[in-house]
């Protein structure tokens, strides 16, 4: 998806601040931070949002929520506590459409979600 921009930031067209890229992900920090640490994690291949996802998916998405636990450790938010979050369509607030999931963590973060 030439026009996409999480697409772009995976293929090196866009600059971002990558944390982690392997052959199926890349997780990068979110320009707007809403925590201390803030980094989004997406699959490589453009799937636009979770309702898109089929089961050829799975391996990826498991390997996603790996992913973010070791990042959580590098960032040294895993014994303090942290949040992986998917925004699916317009109620959730998704933004950007391809699927990304929200590492947030370094603050005390409410329940329920706003
Ligand atoms: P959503 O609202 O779709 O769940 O999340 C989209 C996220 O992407 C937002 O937190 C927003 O700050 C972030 N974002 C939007 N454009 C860019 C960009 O160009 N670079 C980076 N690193 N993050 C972006
Ligand atoms: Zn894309």
């Amino acid at each position: 998806m030439a026009e996409c921009l999480f697409c772009r930031i995976a293929s090196g067209e866009l600059e971002a601040a990558i944390v982690h890229q392997d052959d199926r992900v890349v997780a990068f920090r979110d320009t707007n931070p809403q925590a201390p640490v803030h980094i989004l994690i997406i699959p490589r291949k453009h799937i636009s949002s979770l309702n898109e996802t089929s089961e050829e998916e799975e391996a990826t998405f498991g390997h996603i929520v790996r992913i973010a636990a070791e990042i959580a450790s590098e960032e040294g938010v895993a014994d303090s506590g942290y949040r992986l979050v998917a925004n699916c369509g317009a109620a959730a607030g998704q933004s950007v459409d391809h699927v990304h999931f929200h590492l947030l963590g370094g603050r005390s973060l409410g329940w329920p979600p706003g």
